[in-house]
């Protein structure tokens, strides 16, 4: 581990950092103190000896409490965060910081030479959901979506919220099969658990899913992605909705019905 590794490790522990930053600053008392003291004419290791027990507990008193502050205010930081970050119905990535993961993937897959794949799903006839059984309703199937996505993304996907009822999940490294196969298994899981019940009745919503996925790199790359993938998906609604499609230049055409 070097100091790089520890510098990320700090900054995705907010927490921790906070709270090394307030035991540093704390350390600072009774440094302070000894320091007074010498301008004063005494001599620091002579006070330290002299009154050890006052010094150790100025040291303890003053780590543990900055510390305290720290780990506090570091927790408050990371929940700023967090809600910067999140989309606060569903708990996934917001729009905003979708966009910039994935200007910031394409950079690194492009020195990596590695693909980048995008699904895009939007829920189908959502607007009858609310129509019907009220916004309240809708908001708990999109609850509902946000937990079954977050459930069935792999730890280094990023799933997010991109508009009302559409979403994306972006697949670092992965190719056309690979982006087809993670949306059959969205759009399957979703088919049971994007729904709400209202007066005890089970009311499901489907998804339509777009997939497009790119190998080579231009200054534009991330939004032709996104523009392909969406446009894959509204092949899949005008194809009949509940289905996955990929962008149409692509060869291999995978669709599929439940
Ligand atoms: P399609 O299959 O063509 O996508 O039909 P749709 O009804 O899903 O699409 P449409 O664009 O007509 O309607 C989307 C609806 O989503 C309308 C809007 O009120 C609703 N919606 C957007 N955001 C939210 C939200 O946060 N909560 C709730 N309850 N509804 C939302
Ligand atoms: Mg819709
Ligand atoms: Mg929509």
């Amino acid at each position: 581990m070097n100091a790089e590794h520890i510098r990320g490790w700090l900054r995705l522990h907010l927490p921790a950092a906070r709270a090394m930053q307030g035991a540093l600053l704390g350390v600072g008392a009774p440094l302070g103190w000894l320091l007074i003291l010498a301008v004063d004419g005494h001599s620091p290791s002579e006070s330290l000896r002299a009154s050890p027990g006052l010094f150790a507990y100025m040291l303890l008193a003053t780590v543990g409490v900055f510390a305290g502050f720290g780990w506090k205010m570091g927790q408050h930081e990371e929940a700023e965060r967090h809600r910067g970050l999140h989309d606060g119905l569903t708990g996934l990535y917001n729009a905003e910081f979708f966009h910039i993961a994935l200007k910031n993937l394409v950079r690194a897959m492009r020195r990596h030479d590695q693909p980048i794949a995008l699904v895009i799903f939007d829920l189908d006839h959502f607007k009858r959901i609310n129509d019907n059984f009220g916004h309240a309703a809708g908001d708990e199937v999109l609850r509902n979506v946000g937990r079954a996505v977050i459930a069935a993304a792999r730890g280094d996907e990023i799933a997010a919220r991109v508009g009302g009822e559409e979403f994306a999940l972006l697949l670092p490294g992965s190719d056309l099969h690979d982006a087809v196969a993670a949306a059959e298994r969205l759009r399957l899981i979703l088919a049971k658990k994007a729904c709400c019940v209202v007066d005890g009745q089970q009311h499901a919503v489907t998804a339509s899913f777009g997939c497009a996925v790119r190998d080579t790199w231009s200054e534009d790359v991330g939004s032709e992605l996104f523009e392909a993938a969406d446009q894959a998906m509204y092949a899949a609604k005008q194809a009949g909705r509940n289905r996955v499609m990929i962008e149409a230049d692509i060869a291999a055409p995978q669709t599929s019905v439940a």
